[in-house]
């Protein structure tokens, strides 16, 4: 089930500079983290108890991030949304045919289990499922 907004990500060229900008707003940085796979430097900042703001700054040119910034500038990236059952979401994501980029998930930041639905399903969005750790 789908149970609360988790994180908006945000396609930023510089990590730090995009930090120093939310920390005007008073949002203070949880954690940095790397995510090889995806060629992303992360951080998160909390937005009250639930929600992150995850700044995502490409570690290499072909990082898709690095595409996407290319392509459109900085800016929302994704919107993800927490599941208690992040298998089951992917399938049934299958069987309502909303274009799932992965059918199994794969560890994402922070130690959670993630899938994305393709924006040409979601109405422009690319969509984020994730399961963190513990829920
Ligand atoms: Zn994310």
């Amino acid at each position: 089930m789908i149970q609360k907004v988790s994180h908006i990500g945000i396609a930023v060229k510089n990590l730090q500079d995009a930090i120093a900008v939310y920390q005007k707003l008073g949002l203070e940085v949880e954690g940095i983290e790397t995510v090889e796979s995806q060629k992303v430097r992360v951080a998160f900042l909390p937005v009250g108890k639930e929600v992150r703001i995850e700044l995502l700054e490409p570690t290499s040119e072909d990082s898709p991030i690095a595409k996407f910034i290319e392509k459109k500038g900085q800016g929302i990236h994704h919107i993800a949304l927490a599941t208690d059952n992040i298998e089951n979401e992917l399938k049934l994501a299958e069987e309502q045919e909303l274009s799932p980029l992965d059918k199994v998930p794969r560890q994402g930041a922070h130690h959670a289990s993630i899938g994305f639905l393709h924006p040409r399903a979601m109405k422009g969005v690319l969509l984020e499922l994730c399961q963190e750790k513990d829920g």
